[in-house]
């Protein structure tokens, strides 16, 4: 009964811990004590089949590590809490998450996407099938109305937020852009691989799915691969985020679950020493002679600067 009891934990608490602070949540959901041994660290479950009880089915609820995994629910649990969503899925990476949102919104074929995005999406788009079976418009999103122009000229599925973006740091409204989306009947999902959890949490400003390449900030180790799509109680993502995470077996590993699990409990005083230490370098950029252009909404001219102060903490 091990994993059952471990994921009902954090189940459990996941839903009881509306005034937990962030830095607690980090270390203890998912992370209930192991009944089998009374081992407080989460175990790494390597186990690919389950056992299958004398009437033929499987009385810890675990059937196939492809299908679900004790570590890999652990993690999930965690993320779903950090985010403030009802379920995570880890998939092997961040691209595979993004692939896995794109093939599963599947509503409409139009996909409007910021056009200063991660490098790694742009690839997908230009050297895969992804790019044949969908079509990306790509939008300076910073301007509202040129989202609002581009997702009502024609009938659009998906609006990807990435904010901050990567590489050029620019910061955009994700409640208004939630909003504009859910105008015009789409569904609106943010990559907030940059901004962590504890600076920004996007379903709180209307997202319908946050995304994470757990590679970065979350692992925050540089020693595992593992992407997550955090979605609200009742998404129309889930079922097929979960189909795709299960049949086209793009899961993250138990043991990168297990690396990202040990991650998370750092993450809230890392991105507080991270946000320390890239607001120095910014100003001594600033204060560099060699330098013509610095981009960083924590300074005080950057034009994301009053944006980045109402949306993230
Ligand atoms: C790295 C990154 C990704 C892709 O994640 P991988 O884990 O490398 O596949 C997606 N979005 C952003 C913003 C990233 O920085």
């Amino acid at each position: 009964m091990t994993g059952v009891a471990i994921f009902n934990f954090a189940v459990e608490i996941q839903h009881g811990d509306s005034r937990m602070h962030i830095e607690t949540k980090s270390i203890h959901i998912g992370r209930g004590v192991d009944p089998a041994t009374g081992a407080v660290s989460i175990p790494l479950h390597t186990s690919t089949t389950f056992h299958r009880g004398a009437d033929g089915t499987f009385p810890a609820g675990f059937e196939y590590i492809r299908d679900a995994n004790p570590t890999r629910n652990a993690f999930e649990a965690a993320m779903a809490s950090l985010e403030g969503g009802s379920a995570a899925l880890a998939f092997s990476s961040g691209m595979a998450a993004i692939t896995a949102v794109f093939e599963g919104h599947a509503r409409e074929g139009r996909v409007v996407v910021p056009d200063d995005m991660y490098f790694g999406i742009r690839s997908l788009i230009d050297e895969t099938d992804i790019g044949e079976r969908f079509e990306f418009v790509p939008v300076d999103m910073r301007d509202l109305n040129a989202l609002r122009a581009a997702v009502t000229v024609a009938p659009t599925g998906l609006v990807w937020i990435e904010t901050p973006s990567n590489p050029l740091i620019r910061v955009v409204d994700i409640r208004a852009a939630c909003a504009i989306a859910h105008e015009a009947g789409a569904l609106a999902v943010v990559d907030n691989t940059w901004a962590t959890p504890v600076l920004q949490r996007p379903l709180e400003l209307g997202a319908d799915a946050v995304m994470h390449s757990a590679t970065k900030y979350i692992g925050g180790h540089s020693d595992l691969m593992a992407g997550v799509v955090v979605v609200p109680d009742g998404s129309p993502l889930e079922r097929p985020l979960r189909m795709i995470q299960r049949h086209k077996g793009s899961a993250a590993a138990p043991f990168d679950c297990w690396l990202a699990l040990r991650g998370l409990q750092t993450l809230p005083l890392r991105v507080r020493a991270h946000c320390e230490g890239a607001q120095k370098v910014a100003e001594a950029l600033v204060a560099h002679p060699n330098v013509e252009k610095v981009l960083f909404p924590g300074l005080h001219d950057d034009p994301g600067h009053a944006l980045a102060q109402r949306q993230m903490s």
